[in-house]
């Protein structure tokens, strides 16, 4: 039920956990991050309270400036470890945290079994892992792009991927999500709150809008038509 997302120099673990913390007002069964190490994305989920999240990070904390995070409020697959975001592609290469509902998607991961795929949960979210990397071609955004347009119901999904460590994509579909943009770094958030404590100038992705990330730029997209698109800031004047 709630997505957040860091890209930049400082670490990340502690601004996802925290960012995470801001967001448990929305309510969840599950928590977990997916951060890039420098040569692989590590993976740390679990079922239960952001504390149990949390109490595991320290114990192994996981280094890295580019990670997505999440609180899970089940709608397909009970509340458990392997159902819990991120997940992940068969290789781990790609990680999708993800809040809503794919109404297709049971079809999506028929097509995908057929393919070879070997699932490792019962969520509706996983299939867009698969689906991410099934498509890609070297092209992490046109991955993304092609696997929403295959996708109907309702997202906010935060991507990363090993290849292309220097990006995050975001796309949103009736489900909410904003985005932070910082100096040499940027954030996505599931609202405001979650990413308040680092900026105040804010880009509100509407629906059927897709987001690029990097440490230093956020470029938009409509994902109908590819267009590049224009927005202004919002700058956050409350506390
Ligand atoms: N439908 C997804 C799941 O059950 C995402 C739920 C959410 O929005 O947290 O895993």
């Amino acid at each position: 039920c709630g997505i957040v997302g860091y890209i930049g120099e400082r670490q990340a673990q502690q601004i996802l956990t925290n960012g995470l913390q801001k967001l448990e007002y929305r309510g969840y069964d599950s928590a977990g991050v997916a951060i890039f190490n420098g040569e692989k994305m590590e993976i740390c989920k679990s079922k239960g309270r952001l504390a149990v999240l949390e109490e595991r990070l320290v114990q192994s904390p996981i280094r890295g400036s580019l990670g997505i995070g999440h609180t899970r409020w089940a709608t397909h697959g009970r509340p458990s470890d392997e159902n819990s975001h991120p997940h992940t592609d068969e290789s781990g290469k790609f990680s999708v945290v993800h809040n809503g509902i794919i109404e297709n998607y049971l079809e999506i991961k028929q097509e995908l079994l057929d393919h070879g795929v070997t699932f490792t949960s019962e969520t509706d979210t996983e299939v867009i892992a698969h689906l991410i990397a099934v498509l890609y071609e070297g092209d992490l955004v046109a991955a993304v792009r092609n696997a929403v347009l295959r996708m109907r119901g309702a997202y906010a999904l935060g991507v990363v991927c090993e290849y292309e460590p220097d990006k995050m994509v975001a796309v949103r579909l009736a489900s909410p999500l904003i985005i932070g943009v910082g100096k040499g770094e940027n954030f996505i958030g599931s609202d405001i709150s979650a990413v308040l404590e680092h900026t105040r100038d804010i880009v509100i992705l509407e629906d059927g809008e897709m987001a690029v990330l990097k440490k230093d730029s956020v470029s938009l997209m409509k994902v109908e038509t590819s267009e590049p698109l224009q927005r202004e800031l919002f700058r956050v004047d409350w506390n």
